[in-house]
């Protein structure tokens, strides 16, 4: 044991360590991207799990994806240490909902909706509103935002007055239609996502027998992301403490980028006010990328202001040299999306794996011309983000493969002959893999599948806690549904397609950030400083993705013959070599070397496609009304589902699949 702890300390520098061995109590670590926070907080749980203060089945480790959850959870088997309850908020809520929560319900918990979209227009027609698809989309993003922040219908008026907020329609209205959409999710029998959150903070608050035992079960909190955390889920972690303190907090305010959703930095920023006992740790060293993405980014982040400017420090770059940053414009998104393939396919053949390569952009929107161009090289992507993994077609008939399977053998033959036996049926085979393509992509995809029967053996064997036989099939299309409700797709083998927000936390050897237009990347939707600071933020968190090479780029023109476009603001006066540094269009020069032609172009209300010029230079049709916030759109898209599955589907997805 000894050794196990002298071992874990010795891959930590002297600051870290003061954090992972701090006493039991407060500890808050505050530092930028890529000192090893993550790490830290790592290193805390199993150090103490392995010292024998705490039994890992008393920590709860809350991580801002699920993704991020189980690789955590991976990193501490690694350490040796299992039985951690490394969850988001939302995970570890629900859970502790369907267990101590059901009785409330009068025996039966409301139905979990995964989107809103259909009570916020019911709650639109009650309160007499003619609302659009995309007022709705409107509305119901200022709703979840108002519950995060912990303001009622009451105090819905006051407050953004008080805050200086635009409201999406009258205040008056909103008001009206929230207090009309609590009272329609109520008659449906169904809670969102915040309302996971609200009832079990109520749950432990109200109930006695229920606090005691959460709070006898969960012990030892940790944090990561603090910075993005909102005032609902403060308020859960408060009421998961109770009087007690023993929590950690890693965050980096520059990273706060989900504002939108009422998250704040507020919280890991007053940490030391709210305990003054606690262990303050601040790191600089940057382990992550090479010291010229480093000096990049701390020219970006450098020109910031606001309370967290303050409390910055620098970043140090611990690496060695690597290549320099590059930059490049082209004429359109069709030629950038087509360039940055062909990069993408010259590294992979110079023997960088697809998987240590990532395209990182704004809003999803901007995904399909690199998953087009991408697959048109027969490179591999894997989008992240949404819950796409779960929704590929061959991983849905895999997955019904293996259920009808369990259901015929629920143990005959073993996990790691039963699997690929299933997936027979769906004609899949492991030594048959095709050469590239969407084909290959598909073949990859279950593939991932298969790897995952295996992990999942495999930490089922190293697992102290769990003996008896090995798990079947049964038990692994548990595991799955599991995963797909959390969505925490296995991974795949193939270049990421990512929206910056949806990169936060994670690390990739190459990096290219496109789009980098002014108007896309800051957003024209961000209209006030406040806004303009939090997209400065979004282009500091995808500058901190990349370890060694990392190359910007921004078509001139969005489409072949389109209205040219400048560089973004936060990139221009750097003067960085490759990009223009007042980049105005060379005289004559043609607007668009693209050969493709402009694509048919849909209405971003309804979808249909849009055959009057007027109409598509405005992006909707005339039944849509200009009302339509496309970033708010996308936002919502990156944050909850694809927009696709709302249109696939009726009206909303009922999870019934979670354990
Ligand atoms: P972010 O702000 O992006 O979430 P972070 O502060 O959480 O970043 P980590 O992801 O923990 O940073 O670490 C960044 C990288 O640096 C990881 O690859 C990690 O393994 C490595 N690293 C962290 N600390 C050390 C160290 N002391 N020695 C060597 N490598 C380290
Ligand atoms: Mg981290």
């Amino acid at each position: 044991r000894d050794e196990a702890i002298h071992l874990l300390l010795s891959g930590l520098d002297p600051e870290q360590r003061e954090a992972v061995t701090a006493d039991p109590g407060p500890v808050c670590v505050l530092a930028g991207a890529g000192t090893g926070k993550t790490r830290a907080v790592t290193h805390r749980i199993a150090y103490r799990v392995l010292r024998g203060d705490i039994r890992g089945q008393h920590v709860t480790a809350v991580t801002f994806t699920a993704r991020a959850a189980g690789e955590m959870r991976d990193r501490l088997r690694g350490l040796g240490v299992a039985g951690v309850n490394a969850r988001t908020f939302h995970s570890a809520a629900l859970r502790q909902l369907r267990y101590f929560g059901t009785k409330r319900f009068g025996g039966q918990l409301p139905e979990l909706v995964d989107s809103t979209l259909k009570f916020t227009a019911i709650a639109a027609a009650r309160a007499g509103l003619q609302t659009s698809r995309a007022k709705n989309f409107d509305l119901t993003t200022e709703i979840e935002w108002a519950a995060s922040s912990l303001i009622g219908p009451d105090d819905y008026v006051s407050a953004i007055a008080a805050l200086g907020r635009d409201a999406p329609a009258a205040p008056e209205d909103v008001a009206k239609v929230y207090a009309a959409y609590i009272e329609a999710k109520r008659r449906a029998g169904v809670m969102d996502f915040a309302d996971v959150l609200a009832y079990t903070a109520d749950l432990i608050t109200d109930v006695d027998a229920a606090a005691d035992q959460i709070r006898n079960q969960y012990r030892f909190f940790v944090v990561d992301e603090y910075q993005d955390v909102t005032p609902l889920q403060q308020r859960l972690l408060d009421a998961w403490l109770g009087d007690r303190d023993d929590v950690t907090v890693v965050g980096d305010a520059s990273q706060t980028i989900y504002s939108f959703t009422g998250a704040t930095s507020k919280y890991l920023l007053d940490f030391t006010r709210k305990h003054p006992d606690a262990a303050l740790v601040r790191l600089v060293r940057d382990y992550r990328s090479t010291p010229q993405v480093v000096g990049l980014a701390n020219q970006i982040i450098g020109e910031s202001k606001g309370r967290e400017a303050k409390m910055r420090l620098e970043l140090i770059g611990q690496r060695p040299d690597g290549p320099a940053v590059t930059a490049e414009v082209f004429a359109d998104e069709a030629e950038e999306a087509d360039m940055i393939a062909r990069r993408c396919r010259q590294l992979i053949a110079d023997g960088i794996s697809a998987s240590e390569i990532a395209v990182l952009y704004r809003t999803n929107a901007q995904s399909q011309a690199y998953e087009e161009a991408l697959a048109s090289y027969g490179v591999p992507t894997v989008v992240t983000g949404a819950a796409r993994f779960f929704d590929r077609p061959e991983v849905r008939q895999a997955v019904i493969a293996m259920r009808s399977a369990a259901k015929t053998d629920i143990g005959e033959l073993p996990l790691a002959e039963a699997v690929p036996t299933a997936l027979d049926a769906v004609g899949w085979r492991a030594d048959a893999a095709p050469s590239g393509g969407a084909q290959r992509e598909a073949w990859e995809a279950v593939a991932a599948l298969v790897a995952l029967a295996e992990q999942f053996l495999e930490h089922h064997r190293a697992d102290p806690d769990k003996d008896g036989p090995d798990p079947d099939l049964d038990a692994f299309c548990a595991e799955l549904g599991r995963r797909a409700a959390e969505q925490h797709a296995p991974a795949v083998e193939g270049v990421t397609l990512a929206s910056l927000h949806a990169a936060k936390g994670l690390e990739w050897d190459a990096v290219f950030l496109v789009g980098l237009a002014d108007g896309t990347l800051p957003t024209t939707f961000a209209r006030t400083e406040t806004a303009l600071e939090e997209e400065r933020r979004l282009l500091y968190v995808g500058i901190t993705r990349a370890r060694e090479k990392l190359q910007l780029s921004y078509g001139l023109a969005r489409n072949s013959g389109g209205r040219e476009r400048r560089l973004s603001r936060f990139l221009a006066p750097l003067g960085l070599g490759g990009f223009p540094k007042t980049p105005e269009p060379a005289p004559g020069k043609p607007r668009s070397s693209s050969k493709k032609t402009a694509k048919i172009l849909d209405c971003s209300g309804c979808g249909k496609p849009l055959t009057d010029a007027r109409d598509r230079k405005l992006g909707h049709c005339a039944d849509c009304p200009a009302t339509m916030d496309e970033e708010l759109f996308e936002r919502l898209r990156e944050w909850r589902i694809s927009v696709a599955k709302i249109d696939a589907k009726p009206a909303f997805t009922v999870f019934t699949d979670v354990t």
